[in-house]
Order: structure tokens, then C-alpha cells, then sequence
């Protein structure tokens, strides 16, 4: 077996033992991904000086020195991460020529666990999107079948993952953004509780949502990741000072005296045959590893979407007045045609620099937040989120973990849901309410449909208990042995 499908446990033992080095494991990933990336177009760009840091850490290595956790791997990390000295465009025009001064907590703790940067990973325009089709750099592709989209928004994250481009990623989730691209592109993806991971130096969307996490082939891999991610950070407030447990070494598979709730607004007749059956499988499973399974009720997610939509697109609103082409972003020609005003520097400026969904959100969240609306709309929204938070509470008094599908069908065909935003807005019907209640979920590879497309399971748990989320996807990880099975990307 090729390196290229190994899990990062498994190169990282590879580096460890001096089978390999660092810059041969660098080295393969980086021509695979290189020469596939045309075809995927996983990556907007490259990261020049990767072999360089793999050469850092062999040097290391052979001087004996106390290695990272993560030593050697190279990993893809969503273009919405600064990375200093390297590019990051939030897959925006706006942001096409930004070089960062400095790098996000995330990605400083991974480089000081050791891992290498391969790349930065294609993504929805800030982060805007179910499908990576609204990216400035083009769409990426399913690697699963390129005439599907990968799903999104860290849509190039996934798809790095499962075509075997890294071993690993970072992808960011505001409604949704690692589990549902995770599940179509058959990996796992793991958002953690709101507060466990740093958001410094992530370009902002809505920042009462956004939260970075893994994106890998095992649940250990992404334990592993989120070990070295999470933890306070005297950059962002809202980081949480609990202690980081070592998930990765506590898995178990027994699920013995759990209890694993079953949402039933979760299971609609909205959902497809195929994904039916394999979260019915899940169910299963858990059940044959001692778990006791319940059905919850949890009337509010039905406003999930659009309380989502109205606080999501109200914090962006607000996020993004930075981009004006003064302090930040692109700046229109002005020297060809001047502009008559300030206001049309503006206009002009953002007008050219973001793309139509952006836009979009802008408007609505302007709007949500005008004098005369806020209490209609942004007012309404953070109350009804505050009572859906209480209803997740009560529901993990009940139970330890919510399992539900991730979206109602495998991935859609590229092109499909452009045209109406409403429909793709609907396809984070079942991951929205997580973000809002600040809560640990992830998606693991549960299955295929007929036409061969992969399918996840959600899981969920209580604030800060992604411990007993992580022992349910390993119970399923290992009764259903799919972490062998990649798609065959030719160049
Ligand atoms: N699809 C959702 C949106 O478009 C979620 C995006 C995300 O999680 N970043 O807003």
C-alpha cells in the first residue's frame, strides 16, 4: 500500500521510527497533490517552502530532539487560516494578493506539534456556502466523482483529505462547514464546542459560530489534531481554560451504559433511502456495543435555518465592513476612472472585490441589524437560539450523544443548487442547530449510496464532552472498516 492512503497516525509512526523522513513523506504528498490538483482543485495554492519545513524537523529529529505530536505530517489548511508569509485569500477576490503577517493560533500550535504546512485549501468565498462552488478560484471537486461537489464550505479541505492530497486538514464550521463536506467526501470532520479552539487569525464570518477543526481519515486522527488545536488563547476571549484531555488515548469502543439519543426532527421523509439505511446501520452498531438508544425531541431546530441565516449573515455583515479598500482588501482602479465620492470608493471596491453570495449575506445581515428590524429579526433570532441552547441541555439530561443523519442526501451534482440559494441553504437543515448551541458534532463515514457516493453520520454531545462523541464514531469507525477504502483519482 502507497503511503498516500495511510492514516497520520500511521505516517506519523512511519517518521517516528526513521522509516521515512519528513521530507520524503512531504515530498510524495506534495507531488500527488500537485499533479491532481487540476483535476480536484483542492488547493488555491501551494506552500513554497513546505520541503523546507520538513527538512526542519528531519534536522531536529537527528539531533535528538523531543519531536511534536504531530511531526513531520503535512497537512492542508482551509485558505481562511492566516498563514504568515503565505497567502490567504478566503477563496476571495477581495482578498486574492493577502500575505498575513503572522499566523492563526491554529495553525502556530500545529506547526509546533510539528506538522508541515502542504498547502492552503480551497473553500466557499469566506467560508459562504454548502457546495465550494462560490469560491474566486473556481470549484472544487468530489473526489468520489468529480461531476459532484465536494461540499462546503471547506469544501477543498475534504477533498484534499479523501483524494489522499494530505493526510490531514483544518477545515472552519460556522452552520455546518467540516461535517457536511466530511460526510460527502466520506471522512471524518469534527467540530468542537464553541471555545475549545482558538479562533485567532481566522478570517472572521460569523464569530459567534466559527469554530476550526479537523478533517481526517480516522477518528484517532482527528482526536489527535484537536488535542494539539485546542486550549486557551490569550488572543481570543471566548477560548475556554478547561483542560485539553488526550481524547486519543482514552477511545474505547464499548459504549456500554451510554445513552445515545435519536432526534426525530432529525429523521424526516426528507431523507434519501440510502442514508436512511446507513445511519439505520449506525444505529445498529451502537446497539450490538452496549449502548442504549432513545428517541429525543427537539421541536426548536426546526428554526435552525433561519435563525441561523438571520444571525449568521447579521455577525458577517458586521465582519466584513472591514473590507473597503482603504483598511483592507481590494481596491478598485482608481486612478483609470476616479471615484466622485467616498461612497463610491466604497461601492466600487466591494462591489468588484466580493462575489454574489457575500453580497447577499451583506445585505440581509445589514438589514437584520437596521433600526426599525433588529428586534424583528436579530433581536427574535438570539432569543429563540437562547431557548433552542436550554433544549439541547435538557435533551443531554436525557441522553450523552445525538445521532442523526448529516444532510438528507449524499452530494449533489455540480450546478445543481446554484441558481437558488434557498434550496442550498437547506441542505444545513441538520447542522446549523449544533453551531447555535455551541455544541461538539462531527460527521463520520457511515456508509455509500448506490452510485457509489459516501455517506456520514452526525453525532453530537453535551458542551465540552467530545470524549464520549469521539468513543460512539470510533465504535462505528471500527465495526464498519472503511478507513481503507479511498477514491481512485487519476491525474
Ligand atoms: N453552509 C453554511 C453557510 O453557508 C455554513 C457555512 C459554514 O459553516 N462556514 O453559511
Amino acid at each position: 500500500m502507497s503511503i498516500v492512503h495511510q492514516s497520520l497516525f500511521e505516517l506519523k509512526e512511519l517518521i517516528n521510527k526513521g522509516e521515512m523522513t519528513a521530507v520524503e513523506v512531504t515530498e510524495t504528498f506534495l507531488n500527488r497533490a500537485q499533479q491532481l490538483n487540476p483535476k480536484v482543485n483542492a488547493f488555491i495554492s501551494f506552500n513554497e517552502k513546505a520541503l523546507e519545513e520538513a527538512q526542519r524537523v528531519d534536522q531536529r529529529r537527528q539531533q535528538g530532539e523531543d519531536l511534536g505530536p504531530l511531526a513531520g505530517v503535512p497537512l492542508a489548511i482551509k485558505d481562511l487560516l492566516c498563514t504568515e508569509g503565505l497567502k490567504t485569500t478566503a477563496a476571495s477576490k477581495m482578498l486574492h494578493n493577502f500575505i498575513p503577517p503572522y499566523s492563526a493560533t491554529v495553525v502556530e500550535r500545529l506547526q509546533t506539534a510539528g506538522a508541515v504546512v502542504l498547502g492552503k485549501a480551497n473553500l466557499d468565498e469566506f467560508a459562504m456556502g454548502s457546495s465550494n462552488e462560490n469560491s474566486f478560484f473556481g470549484p472544487c471537486k468530489n473526489p468520489w466523482s468529480l461531476e459532484h461537489v465536494p461540499g462546503g464550505s471547506s469544501g477543498g479541505s475534504a477533498a484534499a483529505v479523501a483524494a489522499s492530497m494530505a493526510p490531514a486538514s483544518i477545515g472552519t464550521d460556522t452552520g455546518g462547514s467540516i461535517r457536511q463536506p466530511a460526510n460527502f467526501c466520506g471522512i471524518v470532520g469534527v467540530k468542537p464546542t464553541y471555545g475549545r479552539v482558538s479562533r485567532y487569525g481566522i478570517v472572521a464570518f460569523a464569530s459567534s459560530l466559527d469554530q476550526a477543526g479537523p478533517m481526517t481519515k480516522t477518528v484517532k486522527d482527528s482526536a489527535l489534531m484537536l488535542e494539539v488545536i485546542s486550549g486557551q488563547d490569550p488572543h481570543d476571549s471566548t477560548t475556554s481554560s478547561r483542560r485539553v484531555p488526550r481524547w486519543s488515548e482514552a477511545l474505547s469502543e464499548n459504549l456500554k451504559g451510554l445513552k445515545v439519543g435519536l432526534p426525530k426532527e432529525y429523521f424526516s421523509d426528507q431523507i434519501s433511502e440510502d442514508t436512511r439505511k446507513a445511519v439505520e446501520n449506525c444505529i445498529e452498531i451502537v446497539k450490538a456495543q452496549g449502548a442504549e438508544v432513545t428517541e429525543v425531541s427537539l421541536p426548536l431546530v426546526k428554526y435552525g435555518i433561519p435563525i441561523y441565516y438571520l444571525i449568521a449573515t447579521s455577525e458577517a455583515s458586521s465582519n466584513l465592513a472591514r473590507y473597503d479598500g482603504v483598511r483592507f482588501g481590494h481596491r478598485s482602479n482608481f486612478q483609470e476612472i476616479p471615484a466622485k465620492d467616498l461612497a463610491e470608493f466604497y461601492s466600487r471596491s466591494r462591489g468588484e472585490g466580493f462575489g454574489s453570495e457575500v453580497k447577499r449575506r451583506i445585505i440581509l445581515g445589514t438589514y437584520c441589524l437596521s433600526s426599525g428590524y433588529y428586534d424583528a429579526y436579530y433581536k427574535k433570532a438570539s432569543q429563540v437560539r437562547r431557548l433552542l441552547t436550554e433544549q439541547f441541555k435538557k435533551a443531554f439530561e436525557a441522553c450523552d450523544v445525538l445521532l442523526s443523519p448529516v444532510t438528507t442526501h449524499p452530494a449533489f451534482r455540480l450546478g445543481e443548487r446554484v441558481a437558488d440559494p434557498l434550496q442550498m441553504y437547506l441542505n444545513d437543515i441538520y447542522t446549523t442547530a449544533t453551531n447555535l448551541a455551541g455544541l461538539p458534532g462531527m460527521s463520520v463515514p457511515a456508509g455509500f449510496s448506490q452510485d457509489g457516493l459516501p455517506i456520514g453520520v452526525q453525532l453530537s454531545a453535551a458542551h465540552f464532552d467530545e470524549q464520549t462523541m469521539f468513543n460512539v464514531a470510533y465504535a462505528i469507525e471500527q465495526a464498519l472498516n472503511l478507513t481503507k477504502r479511498w477514491p481512485d483519482v487519476q491525474q
